[in-house]
């Protein structure tokens, strides 16, 4: 996004105030904050990573005085150390700001009824769910996560009629009403969901069997939780709350910007946040600013839906390839299922890309022919050629884990 004036003295102050942090001190040691008087003074500032964070567990972060801080929030840590989100009562308050911005945004009214799915505790997702709808007047049904039957219970008793889930779950929420022949007591008619990289086919799936409108709610525990960014009605990216946050779309590998409209990795550096300030913090989601005013008429600009994570993405020929545009390739092709795998390797000087799907075609002329157009479809869509390796179905391994989809050989 562009760095108005006013933005550039908000981020200076933020800088300024984030030097009261243990962390900052030591990871902008030997930065005069005074000497920031630009945008490329703030563009030549190192970025924040997650691993930083964890360096400093558990209150290294934390800019205000011990009796400033109302509660602490805490990402997963799937690799160990967790991250500790120190807020203090005006974060607090401008996290439910935003989250009441975004019930606003997908005409959500005092009127509804949002029931409420993902998890509370030191997670930041039901507890932001909960007080965004309660700023606005709306009645919460505080569920949390799991007992479907209690979930569907209560939401064809109580009536609600706004769905706040992650993906799957409102995919399972889908799934039970349809098995269990309830759709017609169900009085649902929006649905807010996490965003995170879901394809169209799923995308579809949830809106007709719940039949709501769906909209992407983005954000994630380090800066506030989610709220910070929804889609609107016209369902074209999601509109960013600029004027609690500044981002940056860079290129992952050299770190630079991207050119308007092109991929890249989400930075964010809050602007207003007391407890834990962040400064170029690289969430390693990938999306593209959506150029242009949208038609909704929402001032605040837009990201696209995420695409998937830096860290999946390889580089090859000069060209960036990403999980998310492969699967979006392969769901446009018939004959080709959802599994497959990319290979890159490095063989007489050359780097070789062998894309393997799972497919459920037979005959030597068929397979002939759907290797063609695969082929074409990849050089195409993701700008290079692939050795394109077809599989029966159920042949390529599966993980419990989160699949992986790319593997990169040639280091
Ligand atoms: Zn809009």
């Amino acid at each position: 996004m562009n760095m108005t004036q006013e933005t550039l003295e908000k981020i200076k102050k933020s800088i300024k105030h984030a030097m009261k942090s243990p962390f900052y001190q030591k990871h902008f040691e030997g930065i005069s904050v005074r000497d920031i008087g630009s945008e490329d003074d703030f563009l030549k500032l190192p970025f924040t990573e997650k691993e930083d964070l964890r360096s400093t567990y558990p209150l290294g972060l934390c800019a205000v005085p011990d009796e400033k801080i109302v509660r602490i929030h805490s990402s997963s840590g799937t690799t160990g150390v967790p991250v500790i989100i120190p807020y203090t009562q005006k974060d607090v308050h401008d996290w439910a700001l935003m989250f009441k911005r975004c019930y606003e945004t997908a005409g959500v009214t005092p009127n509804d009824r949002v029931h409420i799915t993902p998890g509370y505790g030191l997670w930041t997702a039901g507890i932001g769910f909960q007080l965004g709808a309660e700023l606005l007047g709306a009645m919460t049904i505080p569920m949390g996560p799991g007992n479907t039957d209690k979930q569907i219970k209560m939401m064809i008793d109580l009536q609600s009629t706004v769905l706040t889930a992650t993906s799957s779950y409102a995919l399972l929420l889908a799934e039970e009403i349809e098995k269990r022949g309830v759709k017609s007591k169900i009085h649902l008619k929006k649905a807010l969901i996490g965003s995170e990289r879901w394809g169209d086919k799923m995308r579809k799936r949830i809106a007709n069997e719940l039949g709501v409108l769906l909209y992407d709610i983005y954000g994630l525990t380090e800066i506030y939780g989610p709220g910070i960014g929804i889609s609107c009605n016209h369902a074209c990216g999601m509109h960013m709350w600029t004027d609690y946050l500044f981002y940056e779309i860079i290129d992952p590998h050299t770190g630079h910007r991207v050119d308007e409209g092109q991929v890249g990795e989400l930075v964010i550096t809050t602007l207003v946040k007391e407890g834990a300030p962040l400064i170029r913090y690289r969430t390693h989601d990938l999306t593209r600013e959506i150029p242009g005013a949208c038609p909704c008429g929402n001032p605040y600009p837009r990201i696209d839906t995420l695409i998937g994570r830096s860290d999946d993405m390889v580089k090859v020929k000069g060209v960036m390839i990403y999980p998310g545009k492969i699967d979006e390739m392969l769901a446009a092709l018939d004959g080709v299922s959802s599994e497959y795998q990319v290979m890159i390797d490095h063989l007489n000087g050359k780097d070789i890309v062998t894309l393997f799907f799972e497919t459920p075609v037979k005959g030597d002329d068929a397979i002939k022919a759907l290797v063609e157009t695969v082929q074409s479809a990849f050089k195409e869509k993701i700008g290079i050629t692939a050795k394109i390796m077809p599989v029966g179905m159920g042949e390529l391994p599966r993980s419990e884990k989160k699949t992986t989809r790319v593997f990169d050989n040639r280091y």
